[in-house]
């Protein structure tokens, strides 16, 4: 890969990769030493980053088990001193804001513009928001209790801001957690457990075993109080049948094929701005991506000339250079399944514009064109930065079409009439609707689906209910006062 003047500097993360050329998992407050390992590489240039442990069954029971000597002690803590580490955290991923951002687009692939502005920024501010939860929580939460031991299992396009999600809830509440980072992405979490032994959390706290779905399977068997689970459909439906009838919490974050519409009165040149947040943010990796743009006829031609000129305008290249708009796909596998996607589509009948492959990871950013609503690139996520293109004549036609999916993410609705887009946003059903704008998060903003896109809610108060079990009702017979 050719680096210009604009590319950041990585020597600093370099340096700690060459001090740790395999990790080991992290429980019980330490690294252990590195077993089965597999090869961590650089999706941009297929760079060796590090050497990763494969966690066995017996390395998930360990760190359930240190998390369950440590829970009692940290749900004992008032909410406030539990708040103390959580702010620690947030201050401590702040002061390595370079280092994370790096690291995280060396591993991942992600533009470093993205991971620098929008992923660690965002990591910070989850664990402020939850520190703020665990000062709350006597007051909001009256009687409620700590779960115990939580199992999280999180994928790889938005590493350590799943880890994030994750993790900051579980500890306000009062919950020790084992996290299993997706396998082609476990850095940021390992430098993540640095954090918390620079910032002394108590052993046990957090603990970390890395490694493949096997793995994530152990984690599932073991017998913590809830599994969290971000990820495909697919895992999750299997998840969900083995938790079946164990009483054992569950909440999913599957994936999404979420619907971008454009009303005929929409501003035109922001709904295009719009799809570039949307679909061409992540490379598309994006479980909420609008991958389906649905526009008004009355505009459509325009509406595709915008959409022409500024995806001729994207810069598709290095992660780290700081110019770039799309970087590498995470994975040959999972450019491999972009690429037989865009190619059931084409075969299908509808046309691709842009969306070419390239050497190693990398493709272009585009959208599939005259598409029917059967068609398989409508109706699979593809997962990459390959949006559909449609036109609808009225309203409900728009709605039916958004509605025609197995999903329930999310969805984007633009035009300049507030009447119009409430009611239309009223009338979609996913989890999360925005107006005028794409794909923005909040810690204070509950995020989830519906149907196949999952179920339970991250973010906010309720998804602080997701980590806490409810008050027993307690009646008291009253003695006769006579
Ligand atoms: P995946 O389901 O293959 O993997 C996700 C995680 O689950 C990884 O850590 C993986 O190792 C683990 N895993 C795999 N098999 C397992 C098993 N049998 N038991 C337990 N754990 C197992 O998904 P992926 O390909 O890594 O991620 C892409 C998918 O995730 C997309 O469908 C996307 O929409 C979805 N996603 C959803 C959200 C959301 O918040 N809704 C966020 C990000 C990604």
């Amino acid at each position: 890969m050719e680096y210009g003047p604009s590319v950041e500097d990585s020597s600093n993360v370099r340096d700690w990769l060459a001090r740790n050329p395999a990790f080991g998992h992290f429980i019980g407050g330490r690294f252990t030493s590195p077993g089965k390992t597999f090869d961590s590489r650089d999706p941009s240039d297929g760079e060796l980053l590090a050497q990763i442990s494969q966690g066995s069954a017996e390395d998930v029971a360990l760190a359930v088990k240190a998390a369950r000597k440590a829970q009692k002690g940290w749900a004992g803590l008032s909410g406030s001193e539990r708040a103390r580490y959580l702010y620690a955290i947030a201050r401590h991923v702040q002061k390595r804001e370079r280092f994370l951002s790096v690291l995280e687009t060396l591993d991942n692939g992600k533009p470093i513009r993205e991971s620098r502005d929008i992923d660690i920024p965002l990591v910070a501010r989850h664990f402020y928001h939850h520190a703020g939860w665990a000062e709350l929580l006597d007051s909001r939460f009256p009687g409620y209790a700590p779960l115990g031991v939580c199992g999280q299992i999180i994928p790889w396009n938005f590493p350590l801001l799943m880890l994030a999600w994750k993790i900051a809830p579980a500890l306000a509440a009062g919950n020790t957690v084992v996290l299993k980072p997706a396998e082609y992405t476990s850095l940021t979490a390992l430098a993540f457990a640095e954090i918390c032994q620079e910032v002394g959390l108590p052993a046990g706290v957090v603990n970390i075993v890395t490694g493949d779905g096997e793995t994530g399977a152990a984690l599932v068997a073991s017998d913590v109080e809830k599994i969290a689970f971000t990820g495909s459909t697919e895992v999750g439906r299997r998840i969900a049948d083995e938790l079946a009838g164990t009483g054992r919490k569950l909440t999913l974050e599957l994936g999404g094929k979420s619907p971008f519409i454009v009303m005929d009165d929409a501003d035109l040149d922001a709904a295009v701005e719009g799809v570039v947040d949307s679909i061409w943010f992540n490379q598309g990796q994006v479980c909420c991506a609008g991958s389906r743009i649905l526009v008004a006829e009355a505009v459509a031609d325009r509406f595709e000339r915008l959409l022409q000129t500024r995806l001729a305008k994207l810069r598709l290249g290095a992660p780290l250079d700081k110019s770039t708009d799309v970087g590498a796909i995470v994975d040959p596998v999972q450019k491999d399944r972009i690429v037989a996607i865009c190619r059931a589509a084409t075969d299908a009948g509808a046309e691709l514009i842009g969306g070419e492959a390239g050497e190693g990871c990398f493709i272009a950013p585009g959208y599939l064109r005259g598409i029917e609503p059967a068609n398989p690139g409508m109706q699979q996520e593809i997962f990459g930065p390959i949006a559909t293109l449609s036109t609808f004549r009225t309203a409900d036609e728009a709605i039916e079409l958004a509605n025609n999916t197995r999903y329930g993410l999310a969805g984007s609705v633009w035009s300049e009439s507030a009447t119009v887009a409430t009611d239309l946003a009223a009338r979609i059903k996913a989890g999360v609707i925005w107006i005028n704008c794409a794909n923005l998060f909040d810690a204070a903003a509950p995020f989830g689906g519906y149907r196949e896109s999952g179920f339970g809610r991250e973010g906010a108060r309720i998804g602080m209910l997701e980590y806490l079990a409810e008050p027993a009702v307690k009646a008291v017979k009253e003695k006769p006062t006579t």
